[in-house]
């Protein structure tokens, strides 16, 4: 049995078709175990990313793996081919569980739409952005986990667990966001 956290080094064209569908599994479902951090956690975003890299494959390969998806669903008792469809225009769509609960924001609290892009409400990402155009950064961190731009951005400690320094393209972003709806 492969260990989850030591995926094997080999790219993905080399892998034989059921290998490759076992893995686009395992990713749906490290989707769905890490949907809570949803949707800027960096461990489900991987997987997300994962989601899309084996599937990209798998549709090279001609592979249809619906039967196999629907049988991941029984065994997870999550719709996962809705997730998948998710994933697959993430960040279009955000590929929450049904049964997960709304998303807060990371700085302040509130509920926030299962559209954001980022783990923050409407008025905090103002802030932040004021607080950029001030160029008041007080961040200690100088990179952005979510784009990997480097830049000292807006500095939220995330739910009490982690900081993040969002930086001002995804803050733009994810205000547009906001402003579509
Ligand atoms: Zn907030
Ligand atoms: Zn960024």
């Amino acid at each position: 049995m492969e260990m989850r956290n030591s995926p094997p080094k080999s790219p993905l064209h080399a892998w034989d078709d059921s290998a490759l569908v076992e893995e686009l599994c395992l990713a749906l479902r490290d989707v769905g175990v890490e949907n809570r951090a949803l949707p800027d956690g960096e461990e489900v975003r991987a997987a997300i990313l994962r989601v899309k890299e084996v599937s990209a494959e798998l549709v090279k390969r001609g592979l249809d793996c619906s039967a196999r998806i629907t049988r991941l669903s029984r065994e997870t008792a999550w719709d996962m081919v809705t997730l998948l469809r998710d994933c697959l225009a993430f960040p279009e769509a955000i590929p929450y569980l049904a049964s997960t609960p709304a998303p807060s924001c990371g700085n302040c609290g509130v509920e926030i739409p299962r559209r954001a892009i980022l783990a923050l409400c409407e008025g905090c990402i103002r802030a932040g952005l004021a607080q950029l155009s001030a160029g008041e950064s007080d961040s200690h961190l100088d990179i952005c986990p979510i784009c990997g731009r480097h830049e000292k951005g807006f500095l939220v400690y995330a739910h009490g667990l982690e900081w993040m320094n969002y930086c001002r393209g995804c803050l733009e972003e994810a205000s547009a966001r906001y402003a579509k709806a």
